[in-house]
C-alpha cells in the first residue's frame, strides 16, 4: 500500500470513529467500486431510493448502479423532462427510503459542511429520507467546519459553476466573489454536527479523488 493510502486509511479511521459520536455511521473503502457495492448493500427489495446533484455518484458509477437495479424504485431526478418536473420529483424524493448524495466536505473531527443553490439537497440530507447515504472520496476530508466552507468557496464552487453554466465570480476568476445574483449556487450552508436520529445517516469515505 502507497503511503497516500496508509494516510487515506487512518484519516478515515479517526473521522469514523468522530462520526460514531456524533450518532452517524463510517465505513471506508480503498476503491469506489468498493464503495458502491457497500451502498448498495444497504438497500432492500421493495425500497425507494433518490439521489441529490453529485459528481462523485456520478464518476462512481453510484447512479448507474441505483437505476440498474430492478427490485427498488428509484426515483430519478434527471428523469425530469422540464424544470417543473424535476421538482416534482425531488418533492417525491424526500419521503423515500434511502437519500444518496455526496458532501461537500467533512472534517477530521465528523462534521459535514454542505452549501446548495436550490436547497433540496441539504433539506434531504436535514429531514425527510428515513436513510442518507454518503459517498465522499478523501479529497473532501478537511480539518474543521471554517477550512470546509473555504473549500466550498475556492475549491468546489468554481467547477461546479463551470459545468452549470453559471455567470459568477468564482466560475471567471477562480476566487468567491460573494456573490448574490441570479446564477449564485450558494443559498444555504448546512452544518451538520450530529444525526438526530441515530444511524439515519452513513458515510461511505473512498481513498480516492472524487467530484469538485
Ligand atoms: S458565492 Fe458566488 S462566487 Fe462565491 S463560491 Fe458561491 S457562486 Fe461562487
Amino acid at each position: 500500500m502507497s503511503p497516500k493510502n496508509i494516510y487515506y486509511e487512518r484519516c478515515a479511521q479517526t473521522i469514523i470513529s468522530n462520526l460514531q459520536k456524533r450518532r452517524m455511521e463510517g465505513y471506508y473503502y480503498p476503491t469506489a467500486k468498493e464503495a458502491v457495492e457497500k451502498a448498495l448493500s444497504f438497500l432492500t427489495p421493495g425500497c425507494s431510493a433518490c439521489s441529490g446533484g453529485s459528481m462523485t455518484l456520478q464518476d462512481t458509477g453510484m447512479m448507474d448502479a441505483l437505476r440498474a437495479r430492478e427490485d427498488i424504485t428509484f426515483i430519478d431526478r434527471e428523469s425530469g423532462k422540464n424544470p417543473e418536473e424535476m421538482l416534482e420529483i425531488q418533492r417525491r424524493g424526500f419521503s423515500c427510503d434511502y437519500f444518496f448524495m455526496s458532501t461537500n466536505a467533512i472534517t477530521m473531527d465528523g462534521e459535514l459542511v454542505n452549501t446548495d443553490g436550490t436547497g433540496n439537497r441539504v433539506a434531504a440530507l436535514i429531514y425527510g429520507p428515513k436513510n442518507v447515504i454518503i459517498l465522499a472520496g478523501m479529497n473532501k476530508v478537511v480539518s474543521d467546519v471554517h477550512s470546509g466552507i473555504k473549500r466550498i468557496q475556492d475549491i468546489a464552487s468554481s467547477p461546479n459553476c463551470i459545468r452549470l453554466n453559471r455567470k459568477t465570480p468564482c466560475s471567471v476568476t477562480g476566487k468567491c466573489g460573494n456573490c448574490l445574483g441570479d446564477d449564485s449556487i450558494c443559498s444555504q450552508t448546512v452544518i451538520t454536527r450530529r444525526s438526530g436520529t441515530p444511524g439515519r445517516i452513513k458515510v461511505i469515505l473512498v481513498g480516492e479523488e472524487l467530484g469538485y
